[in-house]
């Protein structure tokens, strides 16, 4: 395969040689052909068009003019010179300048010569003018005349230093295209180029960089993109087939007494038509002999917890027994009561096993798990430890996936010969596009729709200086019967200094809200897990009215009777952590409200996360907004999966090429799960190729 010639070390490259191949490497992880190839540029400016020199009516954007140069003088003295041009055309005339490099201009720009000028007009003086234009004599332009639309690349200064700005960059591209013409082999087949209208690689690489016009970049963009989010989907795809082709499943051949009893007479509320669907698609899974692997995105509130238990009573119903696994021990006690709470009056043993579990009741549970007796088991990452032995499991739930990495989902699979079906569930909402490549392994569900009746959450924005009114409103609540959190963010990077900062706003809170009528409770990272229950506890209790507290109750706390949440330093909070400390309040009957404490100044990111918060209650709206502001590398729950670094696809905007891509690899899947027919050679040519790749990076990285 001709890979090889596109796998040419850089350096051989006319117009590079050592140096340039040494910087390219450093600065911009350019090794080979196929490296510079993948540099697409940032934009392409349309140099085709050229204006009248009195149509110039805005600073925004860069303009071409042709003009006559006339009247090049220096003006100032030393420090200040500038060299100055003016250029005419039969329209008007505009102002060039020069602050530096007036020595070449001088000598280059002849005066009375027709000249193609390209800039960015700036206003000076009330006037236009064009600072460090590009000119070009017009006899000189025609060589770019089949290449209308101008790259642009990244560059940086030790490159531009020698010589590979932008233009620098666009120069040694157009070197290799010539060099590589003809030998860029195809990656889809011919079927796919067909079904999905797209160009041919070769073409859309050199139409990448160098497009006759702006539809045929439109098309090659479309393609490349394609292209990669295909390659993304495949083999998690591939590998959700295969797990599907070899792994058996436990078969759940009914909907039994347990789960009915359970739906009839004692589900407290009518379940949304989102909780019913999600249950009729997991009820499809476990019906199929084919081990269940799904991801459950709902937003916090959107009642989760009901879906998870009832998932659990199918596998009670067909002879199994069911695990649920949470990241904290708050959360798994929490689960615990809700869940012992919603079966008091059924038959069904449900226990708790912890960290803090002691050995007697340890050894308790690990028998009746064992005898079978025990069917339900809520827990810690306990759970997954070897000494817990079950019978018969047949169903593992994991709520707040963030938390948890693919390793320890994996172990749970190791506590039943044939493995148990697993249903994740995550309260971090990621946009549905976002979803599809970190957990394309997994078959995806979602509740968006929040239970009736709900009272949105109130966001306000207050700045330090509003404190009192904070204050005022602080203490109406707590009249009203309610209950307030105050969190507070890590900050310095030092415990130390984060713990001072919040120990400070706890001393300033008592002074406010001083015994006997008020009473405040603290819960932080460095607390010893029992004194943090305590402080909970009395919380929960209704024993303490205010909360404060650092992000440790971010995840899925449920005091129905609070009914504020206060968030100090607000703009150091990153949106998706924003949403969680907001969905902690607004459980109850009563209306909530989330308030954001902010400094004065704030940075432009900042103010649209602030102004998204009090803008919408949407989960999905937020992330979608985080997605745009932070790139999908760093949003949450993303981070042990690996970043995910595209070169052209953005998951923020090509969610519908991703759809596509998507659908096309799973089409390819069930049709030749192992890829051994001939029309798909290339791909899983091409694919091997992208594996090895990853490979090597590995070892360099
Ligand atoms: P989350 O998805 O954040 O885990 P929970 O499962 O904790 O949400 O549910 C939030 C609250 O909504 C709980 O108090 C639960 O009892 C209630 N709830 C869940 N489903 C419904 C429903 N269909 N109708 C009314 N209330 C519901
Ligand atoms: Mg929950």
């Amino acid at each position: 395969m001709q890979i090889s010639l596109l796998q040419t070390p850089v350096e051989y490259l006319k117009g590079v040689g050592p140096i340039r191949a040494e910087l390219l490497k450093k600065e911009l992880n350019v090794h080979t052909f196929e490296d510079l190839l993948y540099q697409f540029p940032f934009k392409h400016i349309d140099r085709s068009e050229i204006i009248r020199i009195k149509d110039i009516k805005s600073d925004a954007a860069y303009i071409q003019v042709k003009g006559i140069i006339r009247d090049m003088r220096e003006i100032g003295a030393k420090r200040t010179t500038r060299l100055t041009a003016i250029l005419s055309d039969n329209s008007g005339s505009v102002e060039l300048v020069w602050f530096q490099g007036i020595r070449w201009a001088r000598e280059k720009i002849k005066p009375n010569t027709v000249y193609l000028v390209f800039g960015k007009p700036t206003i000076f003086n009330n006037r236009f003018n064009i600072a460090h234009p590009e000119i070009e004599p017009i006899e000189e332009t025609k060589i770019v005349a089949g290449e209308p639309l101008q790259p642009f690349y990244n560059s940086t200064e030790k490159l531009k230093s020698k010589g590979l700005h932008s233009k620098g960059i666009a120069r040694i591209l157009r070197n290799l295209i010539e060099r590589v013409k003809g030998y860029i082999p195809e990656t889809l087949s011919d079927a796919l180029l067909e079904e999905q209208k797209l160009m041919r690689r070769e073409e859309a690489l050199l139409s990448i960089h160098f497009p006759a016009d702006t539809y045929k970049l439109a098309l090659a963009r479309y393609r490349l993109k394609f292209e990669e989010l295909f390659f993304n989907q495949l083999p998690m795809l591939s590998e959700r087939k295969q797990r599907k082709l070899k792994t058996q499943g436990h078969r759940f051949t009914q909907i039994g007494e347990v789960f009915n009893t359970f739906y009839h007479n004692y589900l407290p509320f009518e379940l949304t038509n989102a909780q019913k669907r999600v249950l009729r698609e997991i009820r499809t899974d476990t019906g199929s002999g084919i081990q269940m692997n799904r991801l459950l995105q709902g937003d916090v509130g959107s009642g989760k917890t009901v879906v998870a238990l009832m998932t659990m009573l199918m596998a009670i119903d067909n002879g199994y027994q069911a695990c649920m696994m949470a990241p904290t021990e708050i959360l798994a006690t929490q689960h615990y009561d809700t869940l012992s709470r919603l079966l008091k009056d059924m038959d069904i043993q449900v226990e708790l096993l912890t960290g803090s579990t002691k050995t007697t009741k340890r050894n308790e549970i690990s028998e009746a798990l064992q005898n079978g007796e025990l069917k339900i088991l809520i827990g810690t990452h306990a759970l997954i430890e070897d000494a817990v032995q079950f019978n018969n499991l047949g169903m593992v739930i994991i709520d707040e996936q963030h938390r948890f990495g693919v390793a320890q989902r994996a172990r749970l699979w190791e506590k039943n010969i044939i493995p148990p079906h697993v249903l994740v569930m995550t309260a971090t909402p990621i946009p549905r596009t976002l979803a599809m490549t970190l957990y394309g392994d997994l078959d995806y569900s979602v509740i968006d729709e929040l239970p009736p009746g709900r009272k949105p959450v109130k966001t306000i924005h207050l700045n330090d200086s509003q404190r009192l009114r904070l204050f005022g409103f602080m203490k109406q609540q707590i009249k009203e019967g309610r209950q307030i959190y105050i969190v507070y963010p890590l900050i310095q990077e030092s415990e130390t200094l984060d713990l001072k900062h919040l120990m400070d706003g706890y001393d300033s809170i008592v002074r406010e809200f001083p015994l006997p009528e008020y009473a405040v409770s603290i819960v932080h990272g460095q607390m010893k897990s029992a004194n943090k229950d305590f402080e909970m506890q009395r919380f929960v209790k209704g024993e303490t009215q205010i909360m404060v507290a650092t992000t440790v109750i971010e995840v899925g706390v449920d005091v129905a009777n609070a009914s504020v949440m206060v968030i100090e330093n607000a703009e150091r909070f990153g949106l998706s952590q924003l949403h969680q400390l907001r969905g902690r309040v607004g459980r109850g009957a009563d209306q909530s409200y989330c308030i954001l404490m902010t400094g004065y100044k704030l940075t432009s990111d900042a103010r649209t996360r602030i102004s998204t918060m009090v803008n919408t209650n949407d989960g999905f709206e937020i992330a979608s907004v985080d997605l745009n502001l932070r790139g999908p590398g760093e949003l949450q729950g993303t981070r042990q999966s690996g970043i995910i670094e595209f070169k052209i696809a953005d998951l923020a905007k090509d969610g519908s090429i991703l759809q596509l891509a998507r659908a096309a690899a799973e089409k390819i899947i069930e049709m030749d799960p192992e890829l051994q027919r001939e029309e798909n050679d290339m791909i899983k040519e091409y694919l091997k190729y992208l594996s090895s790749q990853k490979m090597n990076w590995g070892k360099i990285s």
